[in-house]
C-alpha cells in the first residue's frame, strides 16, 4: 500500500525527498508539517539481527565499549544520580556496568537471550529478554532514566515507542535516545550528489532493504517529544571519532544525535 500519510503527524503533505537501493526503487518522503522523513515501506524492512561476539563491558579500553562509555559520560554529566536506570536494547551492558560502578540501580532489556545470559554471567546485572513495545507496564512506572540507542529509527510507530518509555518513567524522569541526524550536512550532501547523478545507487544488490523507516531531524524529533508528553532538554550530535566528536558536541552538525528528554511532571 503506498504511503499516503506521515507516520508521525498523520499529515498528507508528503513530498518525495530521495531514493535509495537497487534501481533507486526505495522511496523516502519528507513531511512538510512535522519534517519526518518517511520510508514508504513498499519493499519492506530488513531487521536481521547482527550476531556480535560478546565483549565484556569490564574491558573499558575495548573499542566496542567506546560509544557506550561516551553515552554514560553524557548521562552522568546531565542527570543527577545515583538513579534507577533501564537500558532498552542494552547490547553488551556497557552503560549498565558503568552506571552500577557509580552506585546506580540498573536493569537491562534485550531481544537476544544469548546477550542477556552473557551479561548476567559476566557482571551479575539482570537483563530481561523481551520487546519493550509489547511489555505490560501497569506497575512499572518508576525508573529515573530509560535509554534507547539506535532503535527508534527502526520502529514504524515512533509515538507508541516513546509513550511506552514514558510509562516506564516516574514523573520528571529522563529518557536518553540516540539515532541518526538525517539533516546533518554530510548526509544532505550525499543526497544532493545522488539527485545530481554524481553518486549512484548501483552498489545495492536487488535484495537490499533498509533497517530504518523513520528518519529524524531536530524539528521532527521535537514534534515526537511533545506528542509523547516529554520536553526536549538537550539535543547534541556526536561522532565515534574523538576529534570530530569535540566539534559535533558543540556544533550540532554530526550524523548522529544524542538527546535528553524529560517526562512532564
Ligand atoms: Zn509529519
Amino acid at each position: 500500500m503506498p504511503l499516503t500519510h506521515c507516520r508521525l503527524c498523520n499529515s498528507a503533505d508528503l513530498h518525495f525527498d530521495f531514493a535509495e537501493g537497487y534501481r533507486s526503487r526505495l522511496k523516502y518522503y519528507r513531511c512538510h508539517n512535522c519534517r519526518l522523513v518517511n520510508y514508504d515501506l513498499d519493499h519492506g524492512l530488513d531487521q536481521s539481527q547482527y550476531t556480535e561476539v560478546y565483549v565484556s563491558p569490564t574491558l573499558v579500553e575495548n573499542k566496542r565499549n567506546v560509544e557506550g562509555t561516551a553515552t554514560w559520560q553524557f548521562l552522568h554529566r546531565h542527570v543527577p544520580g545515583p538513579a534507577k536506570l533501564m537500558d532498552i536494547g542494552c547490547g553488551n551492558g556497557c552503560i549498565l556496568y558503568l552506571a552500577r560502578e557509580h552506585g546506580w540501580e540498573v536493569r537491562g532489556l534485550e531481544l537476544s537471550a544469548d546477550a542477556a545470559r552473557a551479561i548476567a554471567a559476566d557482571t551479575g546485572i539482570e537483563v530481561d529478554v523481551g520487546n519493550f513495545l509489547k511489555m505490560n507496564l501497569d506497575d512499572s512506572a518508576n525508573y529515573d532514566v530509560v535509554i534507547l540507542r539506535h532503535v527508534l529509527e527502526h520502529l514504524p510507530d515512533s509515538v507508541g515507542a516513546l509513550r511506552q518509555i514514558n510509562a516506564l518513567l516516574r514523573p520528571g524522569g529522563y529518557a536518553l535516545l540516540e539515532f541518526p541526524n538525517i539533516d546533518a550536512p554530510a548526509l544532505k550532501f550525499k543526497r544532493a550528489m545522488k539527485k545530481l547523478g554524481l553518486r549512484s545507487n548501483t552498489k545495492y544488490p536487488p535484495e537490499w532493504r533498509p533497517g530504518h523507516c523513520n528518519e529524524f531531524c531536530r524539528y521532527s524529533f521535537n514534534y515526537l517529544a511533545r506528542e509523547s508528553d516529554f520536553a526536549l532538554e538537550i539535543w547534541q550530535t556526536y561522532s565515534s571519532k574523538p576529534t570530530l566528536n569535540a566539534i559535533y558536541n558543540r556544533l550540532p552538525i554530526g550524523t548522529k544525535a544524542r538527546v535528553l528528554l524529560r517526562k512532564n511532571a
